[in-house]
């Protein structure tokens, strides 16, 4: 198979639960620097396509391509099967994730749970664990909280150490699902802003969100799924103020 150019490349990627097609045939390029936002009606297969593309679920046709590594699968003289633990670790490696719920160790402080998997999954020395630690605390606007317990924080303050955490790692693309979804309305700006910053950085990024302000003002692109698969795509300007399809033209309607 030819490595794909783009970070991110789906091809005819399908899913399905039992009998139920959840994806059906999708195909998304995502390159490098691009802030691509994904919007459609709950159960149109978002969340399984962000979790398709980091090999969370298996998927059940089709390529996801990630840095030009198939992720998930090798290829053998007899056809496809399962990567191996450690090669899925490898291809998953570039990715960054953080989801709705933020998912902190309560037991640990805020900076412990930043460089957790620095130290335990990369073998980071502890004290250079902290210093990137504490920088990315720094990043999320949250560098006096390092030694604070998740409890004490608020919702937007739990998922900016989450933002925090993954990108302690050093991903070179970050997909975020519905991150903003679980937080109270007025917490929902702070986790928004930080995300605007890494985008200005020019950190490759996939969000699944609800957020349409977010996407008209800081994706380069939005791409609309109904159903499994992708209906319309394209820059904001052109899909929120011309939707080509009715579909999309209900579905923004809801969000006015
Ligand atoms: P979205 O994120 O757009 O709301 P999802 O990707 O979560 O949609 O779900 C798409 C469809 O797949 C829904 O119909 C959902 O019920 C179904 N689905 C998702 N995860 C599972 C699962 N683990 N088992 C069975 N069905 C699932
Ligand atoms: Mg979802």
């Amino acid at each position: 198979m030819t490595a794909s150019k783009a970070a991110i490349s789906v091809r005819g990627l399908q899913k399905h639960f039992g009998d139920k097609k959840v994806l059906t045939g999708i195909d998304l390029d995502i390159h490098a620097g691009d802030v691509t936002c994904i919007i459609g009606p709950s159960g149109s297969g978002k969340s399984t396509l962000l979790r398709s593309i980091a090999f969370l679920d298996p998927y059940d046709g089709g390529d996801v391509q990630v840095f030009g590594k198939l992720i998930g699968w090798r290829e053998t003289p007899l056809g496809r099967e399962r990567a191996g633990v450690r090669q899925l670790a490898e291809t998953r490696r570039p990715l960054g994730m953080v989801f709705q719920h933020f998912h902190l160790w309560p037991h640990m402080s805020v900076l412990n749970n930043v460089t957790l998997a620095l130290r335990l999954v990369h073998g980071v020395p502890r004290k250079q664990a902290e210093e990137t630690g504490r920088a990315m605390l720094e990043k999320v606007g949250l560098s006096t909280f390092a030694d604070r317990r998740p409890e004490s924080l608020s919702g937007g303050q739990k998922q900016r150490v989450a933002i925090a955490r993954a990108l302690a790692v050093r991903p070179r693309a970050m997909l975020f699902d519905e991150p903003t979804s679980a937080l109270d309305p007025e917490l929902v700006g702070e986790v928004l802003s930080v995300m605007k910053t890494l985008a200005t950085e020019g950190m490759t990024m996939v969000i699944v969100t609800h957020e349409m302000g977010f996407a008209a003002h800081a994706a380069s692109r939005v791409v609309f799924m109904d159903s499994g698969r992708i209906v319309e795509e394209g820059p904001p300007q052109m899909l929120f103020a011309t939707p080509k399809s009715e579909r999309l033209s209900q579905f923004l309607q809801t969000w006015r």
